[in-house]
């Protein structure tokens, strides 16, 4: 084993070199959740995955047989900006979490900042659009950039003044980045890969959610394989 085979496969997904998602750890693989299936039966075995078993994991998904599933964990160490965290959190199920204490540490100097600006959908009212030209790139980036360097500057004011860290923190803005790890099983892990890799969610947290699922993919890849081909086109 060599040094990089020891360390986190790591992917950035916003481009910047700030935003990642590290694969921390895993455990189970696409024959135990076969296993989990026929022990119903007390068919479960040793032998290594065939077309039977592939046969299985396809009905399973298709038929939402979804326990199978949960016998296996996936942790993630994911550095991303805050509002996409709180996308994040809203998946309850299935999903463990612990994040970096901005009451414990001093919260590092780190702000996503888009690399393009996108206009509000004139058809969605959540959804965003393309710039199609009318959007004046620099000057957005010029507020962006002396909102989120004042408001960590008055965050740096306050902790100077003697201001405790849980409550300077308040004012540090929504695209600074936070860290967590994130624990799901395969089957919270595909639910909210249906939810936030999709083309509803916001294009910052997809990214996130894409590259959780391609470094969990070759971990389950018929699970995967199946689980993609049950809902292309959606
Ligand atoms: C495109 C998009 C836009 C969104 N917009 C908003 C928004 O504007 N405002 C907002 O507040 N949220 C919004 N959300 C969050 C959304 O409402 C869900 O909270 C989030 O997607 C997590 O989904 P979930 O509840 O299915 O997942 P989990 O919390 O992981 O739950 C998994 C499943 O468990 C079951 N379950 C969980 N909790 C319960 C329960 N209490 N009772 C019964 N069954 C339960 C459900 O079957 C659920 O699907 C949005 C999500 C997306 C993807």
């Amino acid at each position: 084993m060599t040094d990089a085979d020891r360390l986190p496969a790591t992917l950035f997904p916003l481009g910047d070199d700030l935003g990642s998602v590290s694969l921390v750890q895993h455990v189970g693989d696409d024959k135990m959740i076969v296993n989990a299936a026929r022990v119903s039966f007390g068919g479960d075995n040793l032998a290594p995955l065939d077309g039977k078993d592939e046969r299985l994991i396809r009905y399973l998904l298709r038929h939402h047989h979804g326990s199978p599933f949960e016998h296996n964990l996936i942790t993630f160490k994911v550095v991303c900006p805050i509002f996409v965290d709180r996308q994040m959190v809203r998946h309850r199920v299935g999903v463990s979490k612990n994040e970096i204490s901005g009451r414990y540490v001093e919260m590092q100097e780190r702000n996503f900042t888009p690399p393009r600006f996108r206009k509000q959908a004139p058809s969605n009212r959540q959804a965003s659009v393309e710039d199609d030209g009318t959007l004046d790139q620099e000057a957005a980036a010029r507020v962006w950039e002396g909102a989120w360097r004042a408001a960590y500057g008055a965050y740096q004011e306050l902790l100077a003044l003697g201001v405790t860290r849980e409550q300077a923190r308040g004012v540090l803005p929504q695209s600074l980045y936070t860290e967590s790890y994130y624990t799901f099983n395969v089957r919270s892990l595909l639910h909210f890969l249906g939810l936030r890799d999709h083309e509803g969610a916001q294009f910052e947290t997809r990214q996130f959610a894409r590259a959780m699922g391609e470094l969990a993919e070759p971990l389950f890849p018929v699970t995967f394989r199946e689980w993609r081909a049950l809902h292309a086109g959606e």
